[in-house]
Parts: C-alpha cells; structure tokens; sequence
C-alpha cells in the first residue's frame, strides 16, 4: 500500500517536472511574442569549434523566423569572403544574403530600428570589441539579436569579443563537432597548415575538430 502511493507520487512529481521541462524547452528558442507592442529584446549567442554547425544553426533561427513574416537583418564581416561577398554561406553550401560591415559600429548604421524585429551576425568573432555595446544598443531596443561564432581560435585561446557576447547573452548555445580522430564530442579546431596568426579563414583542409584528449596529443608532438 506504502508503495503504491510512493510510486503515486514519484509518477505525480515526475508529471509535474515533464510540464516544467516542456515549458522551459519551448522558452529555449524564443521567437518575439504575437503582442508586438510589448516588444522586448534580447541576446542569443551560438558558438563552437569548426564544422560544429554554428551557421546551420544561425540559419535555421533566421528561417524561422522568416516563416513568422518578421522583419531580419543578416550581418558578417567583411573580412569572411571566403566563399561569397555578400552571403552567409555553410560548409554544406546553403546560404542567405546579408550586408557585409567593415566594423562593428557600421551594424547601427544599416539597422532599420522602426521595423526590424531580428538581427543576425555571423563570423561575429572577427569583430571588434564594440561588438558587445552593439548588440546591447539593438537588445535595449527590443530587437532580438541573434549572433554566431568561434569561441576559441586554433590555439584553444577564447576568441576576440566571444567571452564578453557570452556574458551579456541571455541565451548561449555551445555546438559541438565529432572529434576527426576518435569520434568524440570536438570543441577544438586543429589547424592542420603550417601558418600562423589568429585569422585563417577556414577552408576544410586548414582545420579538423578535435576532443580535448585529441587536441593536447597533437599538441604535444
Ligand atoms: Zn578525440
């Protein structure tokens, strides 16, 4: 009888936390709400190593949102041509136009702040540290910002203004690649060319994904 009602109760508890937990995955992903006039902003920060499908994801947000008929604007720096001048392009090709910047404050400038609903920034680890107050500036406004990129460069360092977007985010997404040579979750990307200097931009064959384990082994050598 004792146990009856105790497993009653785990099943009660259980009920109540699979409710919390839905709600709390359906808050995961915030689209601005259907009361416009209760507009508030705020900062979603996807990261991870290469081809941890940090542009898939920024893409994915972006066509939702579309499908939402509301209004986007698609960021990269200027400096990220190396598949297109003006797409946002993925390793698997698929791509959106976006206005490339020279600097961060030049984002301000494009940015229709009467109708646009969302912002996006690719490759946002290029950027300068006037990043951070930008996206602050466009958050305040009631924009959803929506940014993308490298969180470490290919010495395993955190990469330009990415602590600090990650700090001031109210939502930050951490994509993994697989490890090229065991198979486990990367979170390093491996340059495998010889040059040196923070920015290569990565073409497959100047970086692989690599595990911690993975990443110090090679590190060794
Ligand atoms: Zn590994």
């Amino acid at each position: 009888m004792n146990c009856f009602f105790f497993n009653f109760a785990v099943q009660k508890k259980s009920d109540k936390n699979t409710k919390f937990l839905n709600r709390f995955s359906t808050r995961m992903f915030l689209e601005n709400k259907a009361n416009r006039n209760s507009k508030r902003g705020w900062i979603e920060v996807i990261c991870g190593s290469m081809f941890s499908g940090k542009t898939e994801e920024l893409l994915r947000r972006i066509r939702r949102a579309e499908f939402a008929n509301q209004q986007i604007e698609l960021f990269k720096p200027a400096i990220d041509t190396r598949y297109d001048e003006t797409a946002v392009v993925t390793h698997d090709e698929s791509s959106r136009m976006s206005t490339p910047v020279q600097n961060s404050s030049e984002i301000l400038l494009y940015v229709n702040f009467d109708n646009v609903e969302v912002v996006a920034i690719d490759e946002v680890q290029f950027f300068d540290d006037g990043i951070v107050e930008v996206c602050n500036t466009l958050a305040d406004a009631g924009i959803r910002v929506i940014v993308s990129g490298l969180d470490m460069d290919y010495l395993g360092n955190p990469f330009g203004p990415m602590p600090k977007l990650m700090a001031i985010a109210e939502y930050v997404s951490k994509q993994h690649a697989i490890c090229t040579r065991c198979g486990d979750l990367a979170q390093f990307s491996h340059r495998i060319t010889a040059q040196e200097g923070q920015v290569l931009l990565g073409e497959k064959d100047s970086y692989e994904p690599l595990c911690r384990h993975c990443f110090n082994e090679v590190n060794k050598k």
